[in-house]
Protein backbone atom coordinates (compact mmCIF):
# COMPACT_ATOMS: atom_id res chain seq x y z
CA UNK A 1 0.00 0.00 0.00
CA UNK A 2 1.35 3.95 -1.08
CA UNK A 3 2.04 5.71 1.78
CA UNK A 4 -1.50 8.08 2.18
CA UNK A 5 -0.87 12.06 0.85
CA UNK A 6 -2.99 14.41 2.43
CA UNK A 7 -2.47 16.93 -0.28
CA UNK A 8 -5.01 19.76 -0.29
CA UNK A 9 -6.37 18.94 2.77
CA UNK A 10 -6.93 21.26 5.75
CA UNK A 11 -6.16 19.55 8.97
CA UNK A 12 -6.70 21.20 12.52
CA UNK A 13 -4.24 19.03 15.24
CA UNK A 14 -5.26 19.69 19.65
CA UNK A 15 -2.62 19.04 21.17
CA UNK A 16 0.04 19.70 18.23
CA UNK A 17 2.58 21.24 20.41
CA UNK A 18 3.86 18.61 21.77
CA UNK A 19 4.71 14.51 21.66
CA UNK A 20 1.86 12.21 19.71
CA UNK A 21 0.08 15.64 18.18
CA UNK A 22 3.65 17.09 17.32
CA UNK A 23 4.15 13.89 15.51
CA UNK A 24 1.10 13.83 13.55
CA UNK A 25 1.51 17.78 12.85
CA UNK A 26 5.05 16.77 10.92
CA UNK A 27 3.65 13.33 9.18
CA UNK A 28 0.27 15.22 8.05
CA UNK A 29 2.15 18.52 6.87
CA UNK A 30 5.14 15.93 4.97
CA UNK A 31 2.10 14.26 3.11
CA UNK A 32 1.16 17.65 1.90
CA UNK A 33 -1.88 18.95 4.44
CA UNK A 34 -2.21 22.56 5.71
CA UNK A 35 -1.81 21.90 8.97
CA UNK A 36 -3.40 24.21 12.03
CA UNK A 37 -2.15 23.46 15.02
CA UNK A 38 -4.78 24.07 18.09
CA UNK A 39 -2.97 24.21 21.69
CA UNK A 40 -2.39 25.81 24.97
CA UNK A 41 1.45 25.94 24.73
CA UNK A 42 2.22 29.04 22.90
CA UNK A 43 6.00 28.89 22.71
CA UNK A 44 6.26 25.38 21.51
CA UNK A 45 3.31 25.65 19.24
CA UNK A 46 4.77 28.51 17.54
CA UNK A 47 8.23 26.60 17.17
CA UNK A 48 6.42 23.49 15.93
CA UNK A 49 4.90 25.51 13.46
CA UNK A 50 8.08 27.44 12.02
CA UNK A 51 9.99 24.41 12.28
CA UNK A 52 6.96 22.98 9.87
CA UNK A 53 6.67 25.73 7.49
CA UNK A 54 4.59 26.12 4.51
CA UNK A 55 1.09 26.66 4.95
CA UNK A 56 1.46 25.30 9.15
CA UNK A 57 0.69 27.58 11.80
CA UNK A 58 -0.01 27.86 15.12
CA UNK A 59 -3.41 29.15 17.02
CA UNK A 60 -4.16 29.26 20.74
CA UNK A 61 -6.93 27.50 21.87
CA UNK A 62 -7.94 25.48 24.76
CA UNK A 63 -10.57 23.30 24.03
CA UNK A 64 -11.98 23.07 28.04
CA UNK A 65 -13.37 25.92 26.41
CA UNK A 66 -16.20 25.67 23.55
CA UNK A 67 -16.15 29.21 22.43
CA UNK A 68 -12.13 29.04 21.63
CA UNK A 69 -12.66 25.40 19.87
CA UNK A 70 -15.85 27.22 17.90
CA UNK A 71 -13.84 30.36 16.89
CA UNK A 72 -10.45 27.90 15.58
CA UNK A 73 -12.93 25.82 13.08
CA UNK A 74 -14.30 28.97 11.92
CA UNK A 75 -11.23 30.63 11.64
CA UNK A 76 -9.97 27.63 9.82
CA UNK A 77 -12.86 27.49 7.33
CA UNK A 78 -12.63 31.37 6.67
CA UNK A 79 -9.63 31.21 5.64
CA UNK A 80 -9.22 28.05 3.47
CA UNK A 81 -12.74 27.08 2.74
CA UNK A 82 -13.15 24.31 4.22
CA UNK A 83 -12.03 21.91 6.91
CA UNK A 84 -11.41 18.13 5.97
CA UNK A 85 -9.88 16.65 9.18
CA UNK A 86 -10.33 17.51 12.95
CA UNK A 87 -7.52 15.78 14.92
CA UNK A 88 -8.69 15.91 18.15
CA UNK A 89 -5.36 14.48 20.19
CA UNK A 90 -5.31 17.30 23.37
CA UNK A 91 -5.39 15.48 26.28
CA UNK A 92 -3.90 15.32 30.33
CA UNK A 93 -2.94 13.05 32.92
CA UNK A 94 -3.83 14.05 36.28
CA UNK A 95 -3.07 11.60 39.49
CA UNK A 96 -6.27 11.73 40.98
CA UNK A 97 -5.32 8.64 43.37
CA UNK A 98 -6.85 5.22 44.16
CA UNK A 99 -10.96 5.39 43.54
CA UNK A 100 -11.09 5.47 47.38
CA UNK A 101 -9.19 8.54 47.93
CA UNK A 102 -10.08 9.91 44.47
CA UNK A 103 -9.38 13.99 44.05
CA UNK A 104 -12.77 14.75 42.26
CA UNK A 105 -11.98 18.31 41.07
CA UNK A 106 -9.09 16.52 39.49
CA UNK A 107 -11.49 14.14 38.15
CA UNK A 108 -13.21 16.71 36.73
CA UNK A 109 -9.95 18.80 34.82
CA UNK A 110 -9.10 15.26 33.17
CA UNK A 111 -13.00 15.01 32.40
CA UNK A 112 -12.92 18.70 30.29
CA UNK A 113 -9.83 18.29 28.39
CA UNK A 114 -9.97 14.60 27.52
CA UNK A 115 -13.65 14.12 27.29
CA UNK A 116 -15.18 17.71 27.05
CA UNK A 117 -12.82 18.98 25.32
CA UNK A 118 -12.62 16.20 22.35
CA UNK A 119 -16.74 16.63 22.74
CA UNK A 120 -16.33 20.34 21.69
CA UNK A 121 -13.88 19.58 18.60
CA UNK A 122 -16.12 16.72 17.35
CA UNK A 123 -18.76 18.95 17.37
CA UNK A 124 -17.70 22.12 15.37
CA UNK A 125 -15.99 19.94 13.33
CA UNK A 126 -19.08 17.75 12.74
CA UNK A 127 -21.06 21.18 11.71
CA UNK A 128 -18.07 22.35 9.55
CA UNK A 129 -18.14 19.80 7.25
CA UNK A 130 -21.78 18.73 7.03
CA UNK A 131 -22.29 22.44 6.02
CA UNK A 132 -20.26 22.58 3.76
CA UNK A 133 -21.14 18.70 2.51
CA UNK A 134 -17.23 18.23 3.33
CA UNK A 135 -16.52 14.22 3.36
CA UNK A 136 -14.38 15.05 6.44
CA UNK A 137 -13.11 12.46 8.93
CA UNK A 138 -12.39 13.29 12.61
CA UNK A 139 -9.98 11.04 14.39
CA UNK A 140 -9.34 11.10 18.14
CA UNK A 141 -6.09 9.81 20.36
CA UNK A 142 -7.99 7.73 22.84
CA UNK A 143 -5.94 5.19 24.68
CA UNK A 144 -5.44 1.65 25.66
CA UNK A 145 -7.30 2.95 28.74
CA UNK A 146 -10.64 3.06 26.32
CA UNK A 147 -11.05 -0.80 26.61
CA UNK A 148 -9.43 -1.67 30.11
CA UNK A 149 -8.85 -0.77 33.38
CA UNK A 150 -5.53 -0.42 34.81
CA UNK A 151 -3.16 1.53 32.68
CA UNK A 152 -3.67 5.03 34.37
CA UNK A 153 -5.79 6.55 37.22
CA UNK A 154 -9.37 5.74 37.29
CA UNK A 155 -9.98 9.53 35.75
CA UNK A 156 -8.34 9.13 33.16
CA UNK A 157 -9.32 5.33 32.23
CA UNK A 158 -12.72 6.85 32.28
CA UNK A 159 -12.57 9.67 30.41
CA UNK A 160 -10.58 7.53 27.18
CA UNK A 161 -13.66 5.27 27.92
CA UNK A 162 -16.52 8.30 27.33
CA UNK A 163 -14.28 8.79 24.66
CA UNK A 164 -14.63 6.26 22.54
CA UNK A 165 -18.13 6.08 23.24
CA UNK A 166 -18.37 9.46 21.91
CA UNK A 167 -16.38 8.49 18.45
CA UNK A 168 -18.94 4.94 18.25
CA UNK A 169 -21.73 7.80 19.16
CA UNK A 170 -20.60 10.10 16.12
CA UNK A 171 -19.46 7.68 13.88
CA UNK A 172 -23.49 6.62 13.67
CA UNK A 173 -24.97 10.44 13.20
CA UNK A 174 -22.73 11.33 10.61
CA UNK A 175 -22.10 8.71 8.53
CA UNK A 176 -24.77 10.04 6.53
CA UNK A 177 -23.29 12.90 6.12
CA UNK A 178 -20.19 11.07 4.57
CA UNK A 179 -18.18 12.03 7.58
CA UNK A 180 -16.19 9.47 9.63
CA UNK A 181 -15.22 9.62 12.83
CA UNK A 182 -12.66 7.12 14.69
CA UNK A 183 -10.28 7.03 17.01
CA UNK A 184 -6.21 5.33 17.55
CA UNK A 185 -5.43 4.37 20.98
CA UNK A 186 -1.81 4.03 21.58
CA UNK A 187 -0.09 1.70 24.49
CA UNK A 188 2.53 3.75 26.30
CA UNK A 189 4.62 6.56 24.41
CA UNK A 190 7.59 8.55 26.15
CA UNK A 191 6.08 12.18 26.08
CA UNK A 192 5.65 14.53 28.30
CA UNK A 193 1.99 13.60 29.37
CA UNK A 194 3.48 10.08 30.39
CA UNK A 195 7.12 11.09 31.90
CA UNK A 196 6.01 13.72 33.60
CA UNK A 197 3.55 11.36 35.73
CA UNK A 198 6.11 8.95 36.32
CA UNK A 199 8.82 11.24 37.20
CA UNK A 200 11.65 9.67 34.78
CA UNK A 201 13.16 10.74 31.57
CA UNK A 202 11.77 9.07 28.23
CA UNK A 203 15.17 7.04 28.18
CA UNK A 204 13.67 5.82 31.81
CA UNK A 205 10.20 5.02 30.95
CA UNK A 206 10.86 3.01 27.40
CA UNK A 207 13.09 1.04 29.63
CA UNK A 208 10.68 0.59 32.26
CA UNK A 209 7.86 -0.31 30.25
CA UNK A 210 9.96 -3.08 27.78
CA UNK A 211 9.47 -5.83 30.01
CA UNK A 212 5.78 -5.60 30.02
CA UNK A 213 5.35 -5.27 26.10
CA UNK A 214 4.41 -8.34 24.26
CA UNK A 215 6.11 -7.16 20.95
CA UNK A 216 9.41 -7.29 21.47
CA UNK A 217 12.32 -5.79 19.59
CA UNK A 218 10.53 -2.14 19.03
CA UNK A 219 9.74 0.54 21.15
CA UNK A 220 6.26 2.50 20.73
CA UNK A 221 7.26 5.92 19.40
CA UNK A 222 4.87 9.16 18.80
CA UNK A 223 5.95 8.60 15.41
CA UNK A 224 4.29 5.11 14.65
CA UNK A 225 1.33 6.83 16.74
CA UNK A 226 1.08 9.04 13.78
CA UNK A 227 1.00 6.84 11.02
CA UNK A 228 -2.03 5.10 12.48
CA UNK A 229 -4.02 8.56 12.84
CA UNK A 230 -2.56 9.72 9.45
CA UNK A 231 -4.37 6.61 7.67
CA UNK A 232 -7.44 7.10 9.77
CA UNK A 233 -7.60 10.17 8.33
CA UNK A 234 -6.84 9.86 4.77
CA UNK A 235 -8.58 8.49 1.51
CA UNK A 236 -6.92 5.23 2.28
CA UNK A 237 -9.50 4.43 5.34
CA UNK A 238 -12.12 5.84 3.26
CA UNK A 239 -14.91 3.10 4.32
CA UNK A 240 -13.07 3.07 8.07
CA UNK A 241 -15.30 4.56 10.69
CA UNK A 242 -16.93 3.74 14.37
CA UNK A 243 -13.40 1.85 14.73
CA UNK A 244 -11.12 1.66 17.45
CA UNK A 245 -7.35 1.25 16.34
CA UNK A 246 -5.22 0.06 19.25
CA UNK A 247 -1.69 0.21 18.75
CA UNK A 248 -0.33 -1.52 21.59
CA UNK A 249 1.33 -4.65 20.12
CA UNK A 250 -1.00 -7.10 21.54
CA UNK A 251 -0.98 -5.65 24.93
CA UNK A 252 -4.73 -5.38 25.57
CA UNK A 253 -5.27 -8.44 22.74
CA UNK A 254 -3.93 -11.11 25.24
CA UNK A 255 -3.27 -11.68 29.21
CA UNK A 256 0.65 -11.86 29.56
CA UNK A 257 -0.28 -13.79 32.83
CA UNK A 258 -2.07 -16.47 30.99
CA UNK A 259 0.27 -16.74 28.45
CA UNK A 260 3.22 -17.09 30.43
CA UNK A 261 1.11 -19.54 32.86
CA UNK A 262 0.57 -21.89 30.07
CA UNK A 263 4.17 -21.98 29.03
CA UNK A 264 3.66 -19.45 26.03
P1 LIG B 1 1.82 15.62 25.51
O1 LIG B 1 1.71 16.17 26.88
O2 LIG B 1 3.15 15.53 24.87
O3 LIG B 1 0.83 16.38 24.52
C1 LIG B 1 -0.46 16.79 24.91
C2 LIG B 1 -0.72 18.15 24.31
O4 LIG B 1 -2.07 18.52 24.64
C3 LIG B 1 0.20 19.23 24.89
O5 LIG B 1 0.83 19.96 23.86
C4 LIG B 1 -0.73 20.09 25.71
O6 LIG B 1 -0.36 21.46 25.78
C5 LIG B 1 -2.05 19.89 24.97
N1 LIG B 1 -3.19 20.25 25.80
C6 LIG B 1 -3.42 19.91 27.09
N2 LIG B 1 -4.54 20.50 27.54
C7 LIG B 1 -5.02 21.23 26.51
C8 LIG B 1 -6.15 22.07 26.34
N3 LIG B 1 -6.98 22.31 27.37
N4 LIG B 1 -6.36 22.66 25.15
C9 LIG B 1 -5.50 22.46 24.11
N5 LIG B 1 -4.41 21.69 24.21
C10 LIG B 1 -4.16 21.08 25.39
O7 LIG B 1 1.17 14.16 25.62
P2 LIG B 1 0.90 13.02 24.53
O8 LIG B 1 1.32 11.76 25.17
O9 LIG B 1 1.44 13.38 23.21
O10 LIG B 1 -0.69 13.03 24.51
C11 LIG B 1 -1.45 13.21 23.33
C12 LIG B 1 -2.68 12.32 23.43
O11 LIG B 1 -2.27 10.96 23.44
C13 LIG B 1 -3.50 12.53 24.70
O12 LIG B 1 -4.87 12.52 24.37
C14 LIG B 1 -3.15 11.32 25.54
O13 LIG B 1 -4.18 10.98 26.46
C15 LIG B 1 -2.96 10.28 24.47
N6 LIG B 1 -2.18 9.10 24.84
C16 LIG B 1 -0.90 9.21 25.27
C17 LIG B 1 -0.21 8.06 25.63
C18 LIG B 1 1.21 8.11 26.13
O14 LIG B 1 1.69 7.09 26.68
N7 LIG B 1 1.92 9.21 25.96
C19 LIG B 1 -0.82 6.80 25.52
C20 LIG B 1 -2.13 6.73 25.07
C21 LIG B 1 -2.81 7.88 24.73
Amino acid sequence: MSKPRMDGKVVIVTGGASGIGEAAVRLFASGGATVVIADIQDEMGEAVAASVGGGCRYVRCDVTDEAQVEATVEAVVAEHGRLDVMLSNAGVLHPTGSVMDMDLAALDRVMAVNFRGAAACVKHAARAMVSRATRGAIVCTASVASCQGGFGPASYTASKHALLGLVRAAAGELGRHGVRVNCVSPGGVATPLSCGLMGVSPEEMEAASEPYNVLRGKVLKAADVAEALLFLASDQAGFVSGHNLVVDGATTAVNPAVLQSVGL
